[in-house]
């Protein structure tokens, strides 16, 4: 085997990991962006009032698509983590200073 420096050695591990955890990332990200729209999950599950279709509960948590203020929200089941829809909200206007 090649004498690899060791310091070298440890950068190619740091970026091997750092390139492994964002391609996950990634992959969960495009996983919500390609959840149904909230009536489309209602019309899909035969449902009136949203609940889980995994495990229906009505209890759910909702986080922004790319980060906390984003208006494209994603809802999951509160109990199972389900991933369930998704829905735009429509921000309130900054007041302009
Ligand atoms: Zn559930």
């Amino acid at each position: 085997m090649a004498d690899f420096p060791l310091p070298i050695l440890v950068l190619f591990v740091f970026f091997a990991f750092s390139w492994f955890l964002l391609r996950l990332h990634r992959k969960f990200q495009d996983k919500q962006a390609a959840l149904p729209q909230r009536e489309e999950y209602l019309r899909a599950h035969r449902q009136r009032e949203a609940a889980c279709h995994a495990c229906g509960s009505k209890a759910f948590t909702e986080i922004g698509l790319s980060h906390g203020r984003d208006e494209r929200r994603i809802v999951s089941c509160a109990d199972c983590k389900e991933l369930l829809f998704q829905f735009r909200r429509e921000m309130a206007e900054e007041p302009a200073f």
